[in-house]
């Protein structure tokens, strides 16, 4: 590995001056169970690296402020997957939490490192882009809050600048019933990253809002408001065409080593629809 300065800041503002100061040469570090892999490959060789877990400000928790759950940038997805709130209002975010990585990893990894480390494979970005879940992310310029599916680029990169920090995840608590599923696929049972991971969530109105990853190089959210895919009754002639329309913007790569691209364009298939139905049962309250 090669050697790099490490800062450990205690608030916010000293966070944000160093890393101002070094800019791209300045990495932050959170659960480090991206980044650590990456500084030892050698793929990024930061200056300095910025470990953010002892800045009280950043957490770890969750609470509601404002008809808002906010997930404070170092909590782990061991406490997002056992969080009451959570698995009542935003179940597929929990259960997404829940099959990230092994137990290890889970009391390590982050859910604002999951979503800045920006994998095409990152088992919440699903989830969070049904919800409608936003980044709130402090820099020189103060603070902004914009959608996580804004954030996305292409695998590894994000729009936020490099001086800047997630502080929080906010997800809006729901005004109605919300059906909703997180499922992936992966090579093996064990801990390994998925070849297919898509969360969905319907709502009594009919609207039906799919999120997929891993299917090209960043996730990406579809929502169909005809109301047939949400209608369980619905026949197959009115569904299919609505259900294919979903998997429209799927682009898996054929160089992946994961899987190949007929593979994962079926198993999307395969899961959408699984999820689909459970989303539609949890709603119905079953
Ligand atoms: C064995 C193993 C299994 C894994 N399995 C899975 C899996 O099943 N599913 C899955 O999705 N992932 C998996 N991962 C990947 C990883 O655990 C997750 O992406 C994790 O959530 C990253 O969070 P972290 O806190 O460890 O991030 P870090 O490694 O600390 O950081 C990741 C990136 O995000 C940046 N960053 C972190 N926090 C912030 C912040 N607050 N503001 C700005 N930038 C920030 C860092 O600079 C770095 O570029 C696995 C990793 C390993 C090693």
């Amino acid at each position: 590995m090669h050697t790099f300065a490490y800062a450990r800041p205690a608030t916010v503002a000293e966070a944000l001056a160093i890393l101002a100061e070094h800019g791209p040469d300045a990495r932050v570090l959170a659960g480090g169970t991206d980044l650590v892999i990456r500084l030892r490959d050698g793929s990024l060789r930061p200056r300095v690296v910025v470990d953010i877990k002892r800045i009280a400000e950043l957490g770890p928790g969750i609470r509601v402020a404002d008809g808002r759950l906010v997930i404070a940038a170092t909590t782990v997805m061991a406490e997002i997957a056992a969080d009451e709130r959570v698995r009542r209002d935003f179940t597929a975010l929990a259960e997404a939490a829940a099959v990230v990585g092994s137990v290890q990893i889970r009391n390590r990894a982050t859910l604002a490192g999951n979503v800045c480390n920006a994998s095409p494979a990152a088992d919440t970005a699903p989830s969070l882009l049904v919800y409608g879940a936003e980044v709130v992310a402090a820099g020189p310029a103060g603070v902004r809050r914009f959608p996580v599916d804004d954030l996305f680029v292409r695998s590894g990169v994000t729009t936020l600048a490099p001086a800047e920090l997630v502080t929080a995840i906010e997800l809006p608590i729901p005004a109605g019933r919300l059906g909703a599923a997180h499922a992936r696929r992966t090579r093996r049972r064990g801990h390994d990253l998925a070849s297919v991971t898509l969360a969905v969530a319907v709502d009594a109105a009919g609207v039906t809002r799919l999120a997929y990853g891993s299917v090209g190089p960043r996730p990406v959210l579809v929502v169909d408001e005809s109301g047939v895919l949400a209608d369980a009754a619905a026949p197959d002639a009115a569904t299919a065409p609505a259900f294919e329309r979903l998997f429209a913007a799927a682009s898996p790569s054929p160089r992946s080593m994961r899987a190949g691209p007929e593979y994962r364009l079926a198993m999307l298939r395969v899961l959408g629809g699984r999820a689909l139905r459970t989303a539609i049962a949890r709603l119905a309250g079953e």
